[in-house]
Parts: C-alpha cells; sequence; structure tokens
C-alpha cells in the first residue's frame, strides 16, 4: 500500500506523516528531508539540490526520483510507506507509478488556507540534527531553542523564511494542485482539513486509512 500525503508547506504532512509511521509502521519518506540531509552532508547531489531548495523552487524531477528510487525498493518499504512531499507535480506522479505501479494506493490532501500557513511556517522550527518538528505557538520545545528528543539546536529552516515562503506557496498552487484532478480520476483521493488540532486531524486521517485497509484487506480475501 502507497500512502500519499498531498498539502501545501506547512499543512501538516510531516507530523501526519510521523505519527502514520508510528501507529501503523509504514516508513515515512520525506523528500525534504531526504533531499536535506543530502545538503547537509554535502553530497554531489546535496550540492545541486541546495540553491533550489533556499529559493524555494523544486528540485529536478530526476534527482529526487533517483531519491525515491533507492528509499522505496528498501527492505521495509515492501509492503507499505507514506510519502510526504512526493510527487509533488504530475511527471513525478506518472513516474512514480512506473516505478512501483501496481501497488495500491491512498492519496490524502491536507487543505489549509494561506494565512495560517504563513503564521505557522513562521513559528515553526526543526532540530539540526534528529529533525523534529516544533512550533513557537502549539507545540513549543520544552528549552527555548533546543530539541526535547536529542538536545541539540533548533533552527528556522531557510526556506521557512518569509520571502521564499511565497515563492513555495506560488509553486505549489501552479504544480501540486493539479495532483489533485490526477488523484480523483484514479478514485483515490481524500481531503481532511488541515486547520484542525494535529490530534483531531491524525483521528480523520486514520478514518480513512482504516475503511481502506479495510477494504484492500476484504479485496484480498475474496480473491
Ligand atoms: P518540504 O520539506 O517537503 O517542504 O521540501 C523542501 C524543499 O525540498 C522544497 O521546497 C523543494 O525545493 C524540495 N523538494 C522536496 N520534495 C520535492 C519534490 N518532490 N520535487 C521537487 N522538489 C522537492
Amino acid at each position: 500500500m502507497r500512502i500519499i500525503l498531498l498539502g501545501p508547506p506547512g499543512s501538516g504532512k510531516g507530523t501526519q506523516g510521523d505519527l502514520i509511521e508510528k501507529r501503523y509502521n509504514f516508513p515515512k519518506i520525506s523528500t525534504g528531508d531526504l533531499l536535506r540531509r543530502a545538503v547537509q552532508e554535502q553530497t554531489p547531489l546535496g550540492k545541486k539540490a541546495e540553491v533550489q531548495m533556499n529559493r524555494g523552487e523544486l528540485v529536478s524531477d530526476e534527482i529526487v526520483e533517483e531519491l525515491v528510487r533507492e528509499r522505496i525498493f528498501q527492505a521495509d518499504c515492501r509492503q507499505s510507506y507514506v510519502l510526504d512531499g512526493f510527487p509533488r507535480n504530475i511527471a513525478q506522479a506518472k513516474s512514480l507509478e512506473k516505478m512501483d505501479g501496481e501497488v495500491p494506493e491512498i492519496v490524502i490532501e491536507i487543505k489549509i488556507n494561506e494565512q495560517e500557513l504563513i503564521s505557522r511556517l513562521a513559528a515553526r522550527r526543526v532540530c539540526s540534527q534528529c529533525g523534529a518538528i516544533f512550533n513557537l505557538d502549539v507545540r513549543k520545545p520544552n528549552k527555548e531553542e533546543v530539541c526535547d528528543i536529542c538536545g541539540a539546536l533548533l533552527i528556522q529552516r531557510e526556506d521557512d523564511k518569509p520571502a521564499v515562503v511565497q515563492e513555495r506557496l506560488r509553486v505549489f498552487e501552479e504544480k501540486t494542485e493539479k495532483l489533485r484532478d490526477f488523484y480523483l480520476r484514479k478514485k483515490v483521493y481524500h481531503w481532511v482539513d488541515g486547520s484542525e488540532k494535529i490530534e483531531t486531524l491524525f483521528g480523520k486521517i486514520s478514518f480513512i486509512l482504516d475503511t481502506e485497509l479495510g477494504k484492500f484487506k476484504e479485496n484480498e480475501v475474496r480473491r
């Protein structure tokens, strides 16, 4: 089973993806996290991606597809996995089908209005070491600027700075929104209201997943 989380930056895909991973034991694959690691380690791929990421632009499809291909064929993804931040355009969606086409899909879009996104991204802080996500308004760290989980320094992502956020939202509207129609046509599309509290939203996402996974199991048994 392939679970795809769609939604603009700041809509909560990463947080909900982590919760899905914990509850269902499906590995979460975040292309943003994979790219940030490559940039931090200054790998050749990371060096290529860094400029585009810092401008809020999309990294080239080939680079991201390569990262996804490497990850989804690892042993822990054999049963199911959750994608956060991929696909981000129709070309990537088609290439995912080519890579791993047979897998049944559940697509969930987290919808949220722009004003709320802008204030969320301004308050978001991430751990410079383990990547844990905090929010200075609603999910404060126990100690200012320090990660509750590993004790490393919390930072603001370069691309969460206001000038870059505008560009990321524009890119989302232009490219990623077309994916909604693509998945609607495949009859695998669902949406949830991202302005709800983390736990409430996760309850709704779990309901969709339990229902769809249940249908899938029923079909397997019937076959
Ligand atoms: P995210 O953490 O998902 O918001 O991603 C951060 C940045 O990484 C994006 O603004 C893009 O520059 C890059 N990125 C992440 N996923 C993709 C993707 N699927 N395609 C192209 N660029 C991506």
